[in-house]
């Protein structure tokens, strides 16, 4: 497990990173709210430990950013002051969990770990699968066998309709809507653009699932 820890009290922070270390997980530590939201959004840590006051970006922003950037990585948060408005707002922004510090460790490790079984067991429910490939509606990742892709957002909101449209075939127009909103100006252009994409990854993880274009219509999955 890799955990990251956002926390400015430098000597906590140090500290937590030992504790981890010795627990077998890999953590790395952040001191301020901006450097912490660019790691986050790596997307590589299993669990964040976040504290809510910190320099640059409080520990709030951080989390409404990520889960804005669909970065769903559990969240722990820490807060010095037993604040419940605090507490209610970073639930509220998609927090898993929060801790009043002072806090032991032992408390702060089983918080983690309970965190990340939750988010195991809701990734097992969260595919959507046709023929070949699935699709992990969690991390973005597209896979065929032991091939795997990451898809960017257009290309994940895309693939999730034709999953969830077995065989249907799906207009440019539903696409435009679906994928990129009733309001926005995109074009066919743009669709087909990202309908190569996502055909350029089918063929990357091996998959025989196709994307035909049903001249006309649109397309479908086969
Ligand atoms: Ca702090």
């Amino acid at each position: 497990m890799r955990i990251l820890i956002v926390e400015d009290e430098v000597a906590l922070a140090e500290a937590l990173v030992q504790i981890f270390g010795k627990n077998k997980y890999i953590a790395d530590a952040c001191y301020d709210g901006v450097s912490g939201l660019d790691n986050a959004l790596t997307d590589i840590y299993d669990v964040i430990v976040l504290d809510i006051m910190l320099p640059k970006m409080n520990g709030l922003d951080v989390l409404k950013n990520l889960r804005l950037n669909k970065i769903t990585t559990p969240v722990i948060l820490l807060t010095a002051k037993d604040e419940i408005s605090d507490k209610v707002k970073g639930l509220d922004y998609g927090a898993d969990d929060y801790l009043t510090k002072p806090f032991a460790t032992e408390e702060l490790l089983a918080r983690i770990r309970s965190v990340y079984r939750r988010k195991e067991n809701t990734i097992c429910e969260n595919v959507l699968s046709y023929d070949d490939i699935s699709l992990n509606l969690s991390t973005y990742e597209l896979t065929c066998g032991q091939n795997t892709v990451k898809l960017g957002l257009k290309e994940y909101s895309i693939m999730e309709l034709f999953l969830k449209n077995k065989g249907r075939v799906i207009s440019k127009e539903n696409l435009i809507e679906k994928v990129w909103g009733y309001e926005s100006d995109a074009e066919y252009n743009n669709v087909e653009v990202y309908i190569s994409f996502i055909r350029k990854k089918l063929i990357h993880i091996s998959s025989l699932v196709s994307i035909k274009t049903v001249r006309g219509v649109g397309y479908r999955l086969e």
